[in-house]
């Protein structure tokens, strides 16, 4: 079934519910006029459309290979990624000094949503590049800077991230991986870092890891990691790849989906490397790549929740099964059918809003420099990539049952999103990760930030009373339970915090949803039904989710490993 961009969808979200407006109003961002934003999605749907989408089966079924050191990438997929690159995607957002577009995060991450959607295995590609640009611009030297992006915005080389070893996953700082000072403002780069996606491909003419490592006088943990550029060819003086660095792939994993996209075990034998910031202030720099990456992750469970929901939307249409309440014979009649197809696009919307909110947030806290965007942005990063990658899932979970049978059976195309989907939840900071930052460290304003996010949701409600009564009520009382229940969670002691993280979590997204599902039914009152469910059937969750955030840590370690062995 064929991919349709929903671009008329962005711009309704972007318009009229999560304030692009304002992004457009600033002078950094004055060319984003509604004009530029329409060209610019249409653009990209139909390269997403037309080439890109096609891609997405071959990835699944003819995986990346490893071949005497060199991964052979997917029939195609040098092709897509030439056409990705040629329109100029991978630099939307990067700044027009080194060749970006300098475009608002806020339109990169809708277009990043379509990519993600025609294919998520090759769009891994160029969101790694894009945070690895966006690490550089922050921190690296003025050398560094004008060698390296012009030629990562362009496509020709591209960029990866190297954090993970075996005994460090989301405890970044057990890492093992050594730099030594070579004296020539060099470094030697020295370890084995597992899973890195894109960690090499035949398409570009130099993949450049950014590797996270520790130098001899760094202290323990992650206040003494370094971060280096760690190119595959050292560049010569003219800053074409010269002599090849001593790091290489050592095997591709073989895994659940995203078969198109080549995860790597990469080892690095002295390699030579470029400091990044400053020595033993890795993470900063790296947390810059990562915040990125958390929302760019967001979006790709946004992307196959809106490709899942398409593909049983049209299956749903043609099935004929059973006699339905309507008369006629198509299961997208029957109620619980209904059901399926209403959660999976009520979710979808309320993902791509918070994750669009989200980039609005990124935008006015660059282009305004105020704290308080700045804090907004920070609070929904964690809630737009658990909640968007969550949704992925569930969505894709129910794109697999509203096929029935053939959901199940690899032809149809639902079982490849609920794969794809999966490891969405995991990487990047699993969600329990992300829920630990919303509750910990997200809240060390005393959750000033959650307060004034939550006053606004009142506030609307409040006018929206007038027009829309009963589901604004609820959205105002959804939203003060939500403020009493953060003021009980940051009240609370840290594991007790971590323990409610999640259902936390869960439940500002549900509030959220029933946030942005009003302001969409307020400004076209076509939308109200789909508003209605979200907000009647999906939204109550949040009490439930409450409920289980403030039983606390202590009931849970009453469930002893015993316990639970028994
Ligand atoms: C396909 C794929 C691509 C990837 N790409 C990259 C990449 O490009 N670069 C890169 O560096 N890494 C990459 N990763 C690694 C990924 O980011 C890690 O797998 C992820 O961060 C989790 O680490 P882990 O696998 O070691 O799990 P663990 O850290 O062992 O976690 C296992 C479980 O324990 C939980 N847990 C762990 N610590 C805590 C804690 N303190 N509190 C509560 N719960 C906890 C986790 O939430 C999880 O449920 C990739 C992984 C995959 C599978």
């Amino acid at each position: 079934m064929p991919y349709r961009a929903p671009v008329s969808e962005f711009r309704f979200v972007l318009d009229q519910v999560v304030g692009m407006d304002q992004v457009a109003a600033t002078e950094l961002f004055a060319e984003a006029t509604p004009e530029t934003v329409e060209a610019i999605l249409s653009e990209a749907g139909k390269l997403c459309e037309t080439v890109l989408a096609p891609l997405n089966r071959a990835g699944d079924l003819t995986p990346a290979k490893l071949e005497n050191g060199v991964v052979r990438t997917s029939p195609g997929f040098a092709e897509g990624y030439r056409a990705i690159t040629e329109g100029g995607w991978v630099g939307m957002a990067a700044s027009p000094e080194h060749g970006g577009m300098g475009l608002p995060m806020s339109l990169t991450t809708a277009v990043n949503e379509m990519i993600g959607s025609a294919c998520l295995s090759l769009q891994l590609n160029p969101l790694m590049t894009q945070g690895q640009i966006e690490a550089l611009e922050h921190h690296a030297s003025d050398a560094i800077k004008e060698l390296y992006i012009p030629k990562l915005i362009s496509g020709e080389w591209c960029g990866t991230m190297n954090l993970t070893e075996a005994g460090a996953g989301s405890d970044v700082g057990a890492l093992r991986t050594k730099a030594e000072r070579n004296g020539d403002g060099t470094y030697a780069v020295t370890g084995q870092k597992i899973f890195i996606t894109w960690g090499d491909n035949d398409f570009a003419g130099n993949i450049c890891h950014l590797v996270l490592a520790r130098l001899p006088d760094g202290a323990p943990g992650t206040r003494g990691i370094s971060l280096f550029m760690v190119p595959k060819f050292i560049p010569d003086e003219s800053g074409n790849p010269g002599k090849r660095n001593s790091l290489g792939v050592v095997s591709l994993e073989h895994k659940l989906g995203l078969h198109g996209s080549p995860t790597a075990v990469m080892q690095y034998d002295g390699a030579t490397g470029w400091l990044i910031g400053e020595e033993h202030k890795g993470m900063a720099a790296m947390f810059t790549m990562m915040n990125n990456a958390r929302l760019g992750v967001g979006m790709q469970g946004v992307a196959i929740a809106e490709a899942a929901f398409q593909h049983a939307l049209t299956y749903a249409t043609d099935r004929k099964q059973g006699k339905t309440p309507l008369g006629a014979t198509a299961i997208v009649d029957h109620a619980d059918v209904r059901r399926m197809l209403g959660q999976m696009k009520a979710e979808t919307f309320a993902a791509r809003a918070i994750a669009l909110a989200c980039a609005v947030a990124i935008d006015m806290g660059r282009a305004t420099g105020s704290a308080d965007w700045q804090a907004r942005a920070a609070l929904l990063t964690p809630i737009a990539k658990a909640y968007g990658t969550d949704m992925g899932n569930e969505v894709a979970y129910l794109g697999v049952q509203v096929h029935g049978g053939m959901g199940f059976i690899e032809e149809t195309g639902a079982a490849q999103f609920s794969r794809d989907a999966r490891v969405t939840s995991i990487y990047e900071g699993t969600n329990g990760i992300q829920a630990m930052d919303l509750v910990g460290r997200k809240m060390m304003d005393g959750g000033a930030a959650a307060y004034r996010l939550l006053q606004e949701i009142e506030d609307h409600a409040s006018e929206a009373r007038a027009t829309l009564p009963d589901l604004a009520g609820d959205v105002w009382a959804a939203a003060e339970a939500l403020r009493e229940a953060t003021e009980w969670l940051v009240a609370q002691e840290a594991n007790d915090r971590n323990a409610g993280a999640v259902p936390y979590l869960r439940a500002f997204a549900r509030v959220l949803g029933g946030h942005y599902h009003l302001k969409a039914a307020l400004a076209d009152a076509s939308r109200q039904p789909l508003a209605a469910f979200a907000i009647k059937r999906l939204m109550p969750e949040h009490s439930a989710l409450i409920a289980q955030m403030r039983e606390g840590a202590a009931g849970l370690y009453a469930l002893t490993p015993e316990a639970l062995a028994s």
